[in-house]
C-alpha cells in the first residue's frame, strides 16, 4: 500500500478502528468469561458482547493495543510506515512524522509491533535444508560495564547472532542453483552448547537437513536434526552458505541505515522486524498480515 491509498482508507480515527474491528471479528473473538466464539458488536460502546453470557470485551482488550493510550490512527500510521518500506524508521522518526511530544509511548508502541513480528514468525519451524551460520553485530554496552571491556573497543561490543536460511538447489536450463524459503535471526544469549540446542529445537524440523562451516560449536546438531553437513573449505562456505550470507550483510547494512546505536537487550525486536518483512517479501498484503498478527 502506497502512502496515497493509505490515506485515502484510513482518513480518520474512525476509519482504523472500524478496520480492526472488522480483521478482530474476522479472526475470532473469544469470551474470557465462557469460552464463547460468538459474538454481537455494540457500535455505540465499541465493545463486543458474547451471545452465550453476555459478557462485554473492549475493542483493545487482549491485542497488544490492550494497555496503548495511544489512537488507533497513530497504530495504523506507525504499522503503515513499518510496513510499506523495506528499510524501517527509528522510534525518534516515527514521533516526529506523528507530531508527538513524547517519546518513549512511541518507542513502546513500536517495540510491541516488533514483538508481534517475531512471534507471528516463531510458529513456523524452518524445513528441508537449512544454512546455518553465527554472526556478530554491533551492539552498545551498558555504561556499568564499559570499564571491563577491552581498551580499543571503546563502548562496542558485538553481540552474537545465529541465522538460518532455507535455502533449496533447483536447476533452470541446466544451471544448478540455491533459492532461498524462509529466515531466521537470533540473538544468542551464551556461547553455550545447550543455548545452540534450544534454539535448534524451537527454530528447525528435526526431519531437515542442516549445512554449516566447521564451527565446533555446531558438533552437536546431527543430534537434533536428521543430518548435518559442514563444508570444509572457504569456497563451500561461500557457495553453500550463499543465503545465509547475504542476508546478514543486508542486515547489517539495514540496521546500521537506521539506528545509531543499538542496545543488545533490543537487537531481537530490530532482527524480528527485519526478517518479518523479508519472510513476507513476496505478499502483496503485508500491511492486513501486519495488523492480524496485532490481535
Ligand atoms: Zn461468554
Amino acid at each position: 500500500m502506497n502512502l496515497l491509498s493509505f490515506i485515502k482508507e484510513f482518513p480518520t480515527e474512525d476509519s482504523c478502528r472500524n478496520h480492526f474491528r472488522d480483521h478482530r471479528f474476522a479472526k475470532g473473538v473469544i469470551c474470557k468469561k465462557c469460552g464463547g466464539i460468538n459474538h454481537y458488536w455494540l457500535s455505540g460502546k465499541n465493545q463486543f458482547e458474547c451471545k452465550g453470557c453476555g459478557f462485554r470485551t473492549t475493542l483493545r482488550s487482549g491485542t497488544i493495543l490492550e494497555s496503548s493510550k495511544l489512537s488507533y490512527r497513530y497504530w495504523y500510521i506507525a504499522l503503515h510506515l513499518m510496513s510499506s518500506t523495506k528499510k524501517g524508521f527509528s522510534a525518534h522518526e516515527v514521533r516526529r512524522q506523528l507530531g508527538h511530544k513524547r517519546y518513549e509511548p512511541i518507542w513502546a508502541m513500536m517495540k510491541k509491533i516488533r514483538s508481534a513480528m517475531g512471534r507471528a514468525d516463531d510458529n513456523q519451524k524452518l524445513t528441508g535444508m537449512i544454512e546455518f551460520d553465527d554472526a556478530y553485530f554491533s551492539t552498545s554496552t551498558p555504561k556499568g560495564l564499559r570499564k571491563k571491556i577491552k581498551r580499543g573497543k571503546g563502548s562496542q561490543k558485538k553481540s552474537k547472532v545465529t541465522v538460518m536460511a532455507e535455502s533449496f538447489p533447483l536447476e533452470i536450463d541446466g544451471v544448478a542453483q540455491r533459492y532461498c524459503g524462509q529466515f531466521k535471526m537470533k540473538v544468542g544469549k551464551s556461547e553455550m552448547k545447550s543455548s545452540t540446542q534450544r534454539l535448534v529445537e524451537t527454530s528447525i524440523d528435526k526431519d531437515s537437513v542442516v549445512f554449516t562451516d566447521q564451527s565446533t560449536s555446531y558438533v552437536d546438531l546431527k543430534n537434533l536434526v536428521n543430518l548435518h553437513v559442514s563444508y570444509k573449505s572457504e569456497k563451500q562456505n561461500v557457495d553453500e552458505l550463499k543465503w545465509v550470507h547475504i542476508a546478514i550483510a543486508n542486515a547489517k547494512r539495514n540496521l546500521l541505515g537506521i539506528y545509531h546505536v543499538i542496545k543488545e537487550k533490543y537487537l531481537q525486536h530490530y532482527l524480528d522486524e527485519f526478517c518479518f518483512k523479508l519472510n513476507r517479501r513476496y505478499n502483496s498484503n503485508l500491511f492486513d498480515n501486519l495488523i492480524l498478527s496485532l490481535i
